[in-house]
């Protein structure tokens, strides 16, 4: 969806409010995926000189867990609020995605709302054990001995004992 910002903050224009579906299946957030179709809601008012905007939205995030690799689905909320200038319009440094006629593009700003709210490091749960590294196995199901202390420090004098015996 595109909004005429420049318009809306020169005209003061009512209240304007639009819910809107926006596709961002082919956004990639750090491995993590969109794939459904997104609800989204968005309000410009006018307060004085300044532009208040809202966007809304709530997405289904599929992604995998960075330990276990298992397929995770959580839900991320934007909500959020800008207040706008005229002249921030013309402002090269100007956060949102804007074009040279003022247009703000909100499929684009609702993209960049949702690369900030995602985790770049999706857990199935917070206290997810992994993998196990001796059968690939989940650790809560595999049935491993535990790890030999291979990195215990040797008793050089033992070592030395067997190095002799071994002869
Ligand atoms: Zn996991
Ligand atoms: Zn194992």
């Amino acid at each position: 969806m595109q909004f005429d910002l420049r318009k809306f903050i020169t005209a003061g224009a009512r209240p304007y409010h639009a819910e809107f579906q926006c596709d961002l299946s082919a956004y990639d957030y750090a491995g993590a995926r969109i794939p459904q179709p997104v609800t989204a809601v968005f309000d410009a008012q006018t307060d004085g000189d300044e532009v208040q905007i809202t966007l809304r939205a709530k997405a289904l995030v599929h992604g995998e867990c960075a330990r276990c690799l298992d397929p995770v689905t959580r839900e991320e909320t934007v909500d959020t609020e800008w207040i706008v200038k005229e002249r921030d319009l013309d402002d090269p440094d100007f956060d949102l995605p804007l074009d040279e006629k003022g247009h703000l593009d909100v499929d684009e700003w609702l993209n960049q709302e949702f690369m900030f709210q995602i985790p770049t490091v999706l857990l199935c749960s917070p206290d997810c054990a992994g993998l196990c590294p001796q059968c690939g196995k989940k650790k809560a199901e595999c049935t491993c001995p535990p790890a030999e202390q291979t990195d215990a420090p040797v008793d050089t004098r033992l070592a030395i004992l067997k190095s002799l015996l071994n002869r």
